[in-house]
């Protein structure tokens, strides 16, 4: 396991975020958070996925309002995300949240920023100062370095009303400078880090993105949580994240497949024992690698650190644990003896 670097823990709704090894997953709702019957549902569906902190955006009052309802639905804690307006900030803290989203440097009214920090105090709620590259004051060049001076200005804002229930976040649409700018701000900040890289489009693009820019950040010790951002139903941000933190070795209860390309040996029909098989997996919570190998020459060789595999032979395939071959299965029996042995692994 990883060593993260030391952060100073705040508190979401009982689940600490930086100052452990353990990466929180978050995700972000795209329904109307008014909405409370698309929200929950959305939120409870994340919730089954494995996000373990949601975020959800308030435009105005009503949805402000909302968190009452949709809080007592849920069973993780919830983020309001605010821009500009503190009213719908105090209004979402007043029913509810877990934690606020905003920059104070963009609420003019300096008593409604003391009256924001002041009722986060009494309920010891944080607050996620979120910088984003694309969108920083005109005031800053954009580089890596000015999304770190915009975090300081924020921050100063808190740390003078002696507030320190802090999170940080460096977002930039490119993985390049997402990861230079978080590594600054692990030199610069003791406060945890939510990781991600904004606007990384659909599915294929933002794994690819996220993967590189949270994986290279991670494997350095930096981050306390993450967002796969995808311009997608959210819960595959979920399984994303999920996966990047098993790559890394930081959540260990993700099984992993291993599955080779196939070549002109293979003799089954493999691709559709592998899909459905990457779909069940998504249900199972073990440290366990299962193998899918193309043919029983090469296959239980080339994933012998497999727990459990199958490789195919001429309409069958041949059971290996470890690398050691146990015995042949009809094809018609491939998938249903894998999941017997899935559910009867200890580990
Ligand atoms: S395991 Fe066999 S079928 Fe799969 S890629 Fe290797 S040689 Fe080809």
């Amino acid at each position: 396991m990883l060593t993260r670097l030391e952060t100073r823990p705040i508190n979401v709704g009982g689940i600490q975020i930086g100052g452990q090894n353990k990466v929180i997953i978050q995700s972000m709702t795209n329904t109307k958070t008014k909405d409370v019957r698309a929200t929950v549902k959305q939120i409870l569906d994340l919730e089954a996925a494995g996000c373990e902190i949601v975020r959800v955006a308030i435009l105005d009052i009503e949805d402000a309002k909302a968190i009452k309802e949709i809080k007592k639905q849920i069973h993780i804690p919830l983020v309001s995300d605010i821009h500009f307006n503190p009213d719908f900030a105090i209004e979402a803290i007043k029913n509810g949240t877990d934690k606020v989203r905003l920059n104070p440097g963009n609420i003019e009214n300096e008593d409604k920023i003391k009256e924001i920090v002041q009722l986060c105090k009494e309920r010891h709620l944080p607050i996620r100062i979120g910088i984003n590259g694309g969108s920083l004051n005109k005031k800053y060049q954009h580089s890596e370095e000015a999304m770190i001076e915009s975090a300081k200005d924020h921050l100063r804002i808190l740390e003078k009303l002696d507030f320190h229930d802090v999170c940080l976040s460096f977002k930039s649409s490119d993985p390049i400078e997402t990861i230079n700018a978080y590594r600054l701000a692990a030199n610069t900040f003791e406060y945890p880090l939510h990781l991600g890289v904004t606007e990384a489009g659909g599915l294929i693009n933002s794994t690819i993105k996220s993967s590189v820019a949270l994986g290279a950040l991670m494997l350095e010790g930096i981050g306390d949580t993450i967002r796969v951002s995808i311009s997608d139903d959210p819960v595959e941000e979920i399984k994303i994240a999920k996966k990047l933190l098993r790559t890394c070795n930081l959540k260990m209860d993700v099984p992993n497949l291993v599955s080779c390309p196939t070549c002109g040996r293979i003799q089954y029909d493999m691709l559709p024992i592998v899909k459905e098989m990457e779909d069940y997996l998504e249900t199972v919570h073990k440290n366990i690698t299962v193998a899918i190998m193309g043919c029983p020459v090469n296959g239980p060789q080339e994933a012998k650190r497999a727990d459990i595999g199958v490789a195919g032979g001429k309409e069958s395939a041949i059971l290996f644990k470890k690398g050691e071959i146990v015995r042949t299965i009809p094809q018609a029996d491939i998938i249903k003896v894998l999941k017997e042995e899935i559910q009867a692994f200890k580990g």
